[in-house]
């Protein structure tokens, strides 16, 4: 099994989310997309774990600006789409989309969505029930077209449809409020979306992350998943 600890960065700001993972059985650790090092040092701290991989989703500095300096800390090797290894830094290991990575006993496939960049993957660790889906999928929105059309959004988005609905998904940020003025735009009086964003409220009031949420519930209340033919999602846009 997979234990997943979701770390808050640049706080108030870009809200971004790092992830520890550990894979119980080899007790093998790694950190998804460390926006910066401070705080997932300190989470790290905490749990007493030195992680061996840093696995990144994407190249943006918000998802990676923390590589270097978890590397020297900790000689972690940085484990990132062989398609964009240039751009990543401190780039280690390559994995190839359609392909599988080993963490510990955890087994991740990694699925190409490039949209938001070219090169973007998801991590899923189809065991476990888990996806990280970096800038492409959040909480009742997506991440922008920096680098793609709607078109390849409108791909990525069908390749994560296609994955099970109890599966549950770590966004790269937390932008649930945001997302669900969005969603409640496009389609309000949703009782879906509303009961979705009370326990959003909630669980951000208890200081917790809005995530996990399983793809079941966010196929449901997510406008963009919703969005059932090309020109529906390029309305969204
Ligand atoms: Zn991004
Ligand atoms: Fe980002």
């Amino acid at each position: 099994m997979l234990k997943i600890y979701p770390v808050l960065c640049r706080a108030g700001n870009m809200d971004n989310y790092a992830y520890i993972l550990q894979d119980e059985k080899s007790g093998i650790s790694a950190v998804i997309d460390p926006s910066e090092p401070e705080p997932i040092i300190q989470k790290l701290q905490e749990l007493k774990l030195e992680p061996s991989y840093i696995l990144n989703t994407h190249h943006h500095f918000d998802h990676t600006d923390g590589n270097l300096a978890l590397k020297q800390r900790y000689g972690a090797k940085v484990v990132a789409n062989i398609n964009d290894s240039s751009r990543i830094p401190g780039f280690d290991i390559g994995v190839t989309p359609g392909e599988d990575f080993s963490l510990g006993e955890s087994r991740a496939e990694i699925i190409d969505v490039s949209a938001h960049t070219q090169g973007h993957i998801l991590w899923y660790f189809p065991k476990d029930k888990a996806v990280f889906t970096g800038d492409t999928l959040f909480n009742l929105c997506v991440g922008g077209l920096f680098e793609g059309t709607a078109e390849e959004m409108y791909a990525a988005l069908s390749k994560i449809k296609s994955l099970p609905d109890d599966v549950e998904f770590y966004p790269g940020h937390e932008y649930t409020l945001g997302g669900a003025d969005f969603a409640n735009y496009v389609n309000n009086d949703n009782e879906d979306i509303q009961k979705y964003l009370h326990r959003a409220v909630e669980r951000l009031n208890a200081g917790q992350p809005v995530c996990p949420v399983t793809l079941g519930v966010e196929k449901k209340c997510n406008p963009y998943l919703k969005a059932n033919s090309l020109s529906e999602l390029k309305r969204l846009f």
